[in-house]
């Protein structure tokens, strides 16, 4: 801190003395170094002898008569000063000191300087235990403690050597301070051991974070490589357009026969199933339109268990059966033959509005006898073998639909639709004149692009790390749905264990010890990712996380981890960020205009609960389309009001025969 110039703005005034001042103007260097005038041994003797001058020219000491050496600059230190104090022998080396300076000293004479020197000393014991207590309360604030165990190292010829220095010093500290309990250490070997300490601790800790740079320096991506992936992106969305291409695009493109985002005119009572990457809503939406227009939701969650995720079929949408029935019953209306929309966060062609067959499975599903299949029609024949109640399927929606639908109800300029959570994914509405295997060529249609399965055909390995490949040989799909494993929840805190686990290997995390926990896959969830990275959190509570985890985590390692998870999330939002800059660059381009102001509409759990992903994926937006001015616009109610919107639109068409 060099805190020996604390005072030197005039903040000690108050508590300079004109012996202080003497003291001062008659230094090398005046007015400075105030604080280290008041405690420091190189002035004590001297502040003493100021001291004893002005009582002697009072007549207080010695008759009255001052010594030449008395008069001497630098003729009492500390050393005299710390004699005259000892227990015992003090007095009589007080006399002693005197006669040496030529004065001639009475009993009372040497009490009196006795006195004066403890007054000196305890002052400057004080003034460092209340500076001390300040730097303790600070550690104590940072470390957002309540109580706090430390220790003081300590060096210098004063404290060491003076009588009672040590125990006054202690002492006032403890008084300051008492939600701290501070344990003295003496360095006995000096500070010359010191160096050679701090010497060794900085060429390990050197040595440490060269070697995880090393290991995470293939996730901080350059803008020119971000670029690069904006560009890809692109040409990967026309691939997906043309017909030529579209069998073998890697991003889907799908048409997803949503022609217009709605216009208001909406009304009536839908019933709405979200079936997404982690579980099961189903909703009862009521949309009133005109003037009064509002929408009033009822819903209910179900968790999907693994084993139906990965069972057969038709246990999968037999589950989904029995849960529509028990929120039918719970809500009073199982007689009710509902119109309803079908969110399906999984890839799905559609050749109209309520058929929809699954290309594949993504994230944690992997039901059998589905792929290839339309999802209604299994809907349906599920309900049919339940044959308890009927429904009137009118859509099947993709959640990125749903999405934009539910914000385009509320700004008209909301054509697209982006999902961070379980999976990764984007729909927007593009022009029918491009989209090559849909007839006609007037208005918009909205487009289902899949880009979680960009870079399938390897077009972005270069930018994925020995981790990702580890991730995607773990997960259900090794090989599919490349960038949806760079940056979507289900992946992230696998990611940061595979990074964990390595550096762990080379004995740079937990003390090098990989424990058992750490070996599972799964066990480091994306929402710790979240948890860890909060700005608010101290380092204790990330160790804490981390203790939970089964990972017993030094300070220094939970540094580590917090790195760690903070590039790893800030990868995943860039990347999301140079895909999103694609599709806004591509509807500038289809309006042909010079600047573009466009809404997307944002659901899932990462983008609403992770600190940083958002603000990072817009500033990476901003950065790599800075002709468009992209709004953002969270999905308050998830992608289930937008299904029923949906449903309401379709419904609506169908009725006037179109
Ligand atoms: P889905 O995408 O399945 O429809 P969500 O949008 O709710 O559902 O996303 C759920 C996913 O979000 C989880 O699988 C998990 O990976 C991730 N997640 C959950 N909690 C958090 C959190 N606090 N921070 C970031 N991600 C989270
Ligand atoms: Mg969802």
């Amino acid at each position: 801190t060099e805190w020996g110039a604390f005072g030197d703005d005039g903040a000690l005034d108050d508590l300079r003395t004109e012996f202080d001042r003497e003291l001062d103007l008659g230094s090398l260097n005046p007015g400075k170094q105030l604080f280290e005038k008041m405690i420091g041994s190189l002035y004590l003797g001297e502040l003493v002898r100021l001291i004893l001058l002005k009582m002697t020219k009072e007549g207080l000491l010695f008759n009255g008569k001052a010594s030449t050496a008395l008069l001497t600059k630098g003729k009492i230190e500390m050393k005299h000063v710390s004699a005259m104090e000892k227990y015992k022998e003090g007095l009589s080396n007080t006399k002693e000191i005197l006669t040496e300076l030529n004065l001639f000293p009475s009993e009372e004479d040497c009490v009196a300087v006795q006195h004066v020197c403890t007054i000196v000393s305890f002052r400057s014991a004080n003034l460092c235990a209340a500076a001390l207590a300040a730097i303790l309360t600070r550690l104590r604030e940072n470390k957002k403690l309540l109580r706090m165990r430390t220790t003081v190292g300590i060096d210098g010829g004063l404290y060491k050597t003076h009588p009672q220095y040590a125990k006054r010093l202690h002492k006032v500290v403890r008084r300051l301070v008492p939600t701290c309990d501070v344990r003295f250490l003496l360095s006995l070997s000096g500070s010359g051991k010191g160096a050679a300490m701090v010497t060794a601790v900085a060429r390990r800790l050197a040595a440490q974070r060269s070697h995880i740079d090393a290991t995470l320096a293939p996730f901080l991506l350059s803008l020119e490589t971000l670029t690069e992936v904006r560009n890809k992106m692109r040409t990967e969305l026309e691939y997906g357009l043309k017909r030529e291409t579209q069998a073998n695009a890697t991003v889907k493109m799908l048409p997803t026969y949503v022609r217009g985002t709605p216009d208001g005119t909406e009304k009536g009572k839908f019933l709405a199933l979200d079936l997404g990457g982690t579980n099961f809503r189903v909703l009862l939406v009521k949309i009133k339109s005109g003037r009064r227009r509002s929408v009033q939701m009822y819903n209910k969650i179900f968790a999907i268990p693994l084993e139906i995720m990965q069972g057969t079929g038709e246990e999968l949408f037999d589950h989904i059966v029995q849960c529509i029935a028990d929120f039918l019953e719970y809500m009073g209306i199982k007689g009710a033959r509902l119109p309803l929309g079908f969110t399906f966060s999984f890839p799905c062609r559609q050749a109209s509005i309520d058929k929809g067959t699954l290309v594949g499975w993504t994230k944690g599903f992997k039901a059998t006898d589905c792929e290839g299949e339309d999802v209604v029609d299994m809907l349906r024949e599920a309900i049919r073998r339940r044959n308890e109640f009927d429904l009137d399927i009118v859509a099947v929606v993709n959640d990125t639909v749903g999405t934009m639908m539910t914000c385009g109800y509320e700004d008209p300029n909301c054509e697209i639709g982006l999902i961070a959570g379980t999976g990764s994914n984007v729909c927007y509405m593009e022009d029918m004149k491009n989209i090559e295997i849909v007839e006609g060529n007037e208005g918009k249609m909205c487009i289902n692009t899949e880009w979680g399965a960009f870079g399938d055909n390897g077009c972005i390995d270069n930018i994925r790390t020995k981790y990702d490949k580890e991730v995607d040989e773990g997960s259900l799909n090794p090989g599919k749905q490349r960038y949806e494993k760079m940056t979507s929840g289900m992946y992230l805190g696998e990611i940061v264990r595979q990074i964990l686990i390595d550096l762990t290997k080379q004995g740079l995390l937990f003390r090098g010890h990989i424990s058992e926990s750490l070996m599972k896959r799964g066990i480091f969830e994306t929402k710790f990712l979240s948890q860890i990275e909060s700005d608010q959190l101290a380092l204790l509570q990330v160790r804490r996380i981390l203790q939970q985890l089964g990972l017993d985590s030094t300070c220094e390692d939970s540094i580590i981890v917090k790195e760690v998870c903070g590039v790893v999330s800030q990868r995943a939002a860039q990347l999301c960020g140079a895909g999103l800059a694609a599709i806004v660059e591509k509807k500038r381009e289809n309006r042909g205009v010079e600047r573009l102001q466009i809404t997307v509409g944002v659901d899932g759990t990462l983008y609403k609960l992770h600190p940083h992903f958002s603000r990072v994926l817009q500033e990476t937006v901003k950065e790599l389309a800075p002709q468009c001015d992209v709004t953002f616009m969270l999905s308050e109610d998830g992608s289930g009001k937008g299904a029923a919107l949906i449903t309401a639109v379709a419904k609506r068409l169908h009725n006037v025969g179109q």
